[in-house]
């Protein structure tokens, strides 16, 4: 990032990371209703508060949007300074580490949002990392009937049968014949495509009924054609979700209820001093086995 950030005019090198928990050890001027030592969590996002968008409250679109630890100094460090109105408390009966984990679980809550009803739709989530799964766990608490998760290998399937989900791995099992099997030939209410990729984005789009809603909260690496006739010739309707808004309280909320349990989304921890070497370069021959690697920097966790 050799550009200056659009909204804050910052360069690298700067402190990455924005899914975090902490204590506020210190309060900016006229800040009100937080107190120093209050158990926080934040939504990572930099956003102008002057667009359009954010007027309207929808500052994860804002016209100059960025997230700490690429447009300002993130988390991966002793002290971050947040946006007061970006603070989220965590609730009593959630911890530290739990908190942590919010933050990309709220993705999927806000995607799960955009699509409306979708309370008893079959659903299928197209890619199990962190995001995918926050997409399975939105759908759920919203209502969804069946959901089936796809990946490659058998890391998620006791995490995902265990909380009532299906699983396949596509290394194995053909994702369109499975899905046209699994609902008897009429495909798919709802998919989410959580990957980014031209192959499982057409994939989404041919499990998906006529009518269907296919969520596309993957970040594309390549720009992929989209087979445009088969969603326009059955009004399958492509919508597109970009990091949340206020749902971190309610995958805090989904946490204390017991409906989560973070534990088992954490599969790693790591320290500051570790971190280059037991988290990126370890993520880098085990990515796929692992959901969220926790940087655990105060050693309060
Ligand atoms: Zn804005």
């Amino acid at each position: 990032m050799k550009k200056p950030h659009r909204l804050t005019g910052r360069v690298a090198p700067l402190t990455i990371g924005h899914e975090f928990s902490g204590r506020i050890e210190a309060l900016g001027d006229g800040v009100t209703g937080w107190n120093v030592g209050d158990r926080v969590t934040a939504n990572g996002s930099l956003t102008c508060g002057k667009c359009e968008a954010c007027r309207s409250g929808r500052y994860n679109i804002c016209q100059k949007l960025g997230f700490l630890g690429v447009g300002d100094d993130g988390a991966f460090a002793d002290y971050v300074v947040v946006e007061a109105a970006k603070l989220f408390a965590i609730p009593d009966g959630v911890d530290q580490r739990s908190a942590a984990v919010a933050e990309p679980l709220a993705c999927g809550v806000h995607a799960t949002h955009l699509l409306g009803d979708i309370r008893g739709k079959d659903v299928v989530i197209i890619g199990p990392g962190i995001i995918g799964i926050g997409a399975f766990f939105g759908a759920k608490y919203a209502g969804a009937g069946r959901i089936l998760v796809s990946g490659v290998g058998e890391y998620r399937r006791e995490l995902i049968e265990k909380y009532g989900g299906t699983y396949i791995d596509v290394s194995k099992v053909d994702l369109e014949e499975y899905v046209a099997s699994w609902t008897d030939g009429r495909l798919a209410d709802v998919v989410y495509e959580c990957l980014g990729a031209e192959k499982t984005l057409d994939q989404a789009i041919r499990i998906s009924k006529p009518g269907a809603k296919i969520m596309v909260m993957g970040v594309f690496g390549k720009k992929p054609v989209v087979d445009m006739n088969t969603l326009q010739e059955a009004e399958r309707v492509l919508y597109t979700s970009q990091a949340h808004v206020n749902e971190i309280a309610e995958a805090l909320d989904f946490m204390k209820e017991g409906k989560i349990n973070a534990d088992e989304l954490i599969t790693r921890e790591v320290t500051l001093d570790t971190l280059v070497e037991d988290g990126f370069e370890y993520l880098i021959k085990h990515g796929p086995e692992q959901i969220k690697v926790l940087i655990n920097i105060s050693g309060e966790c």
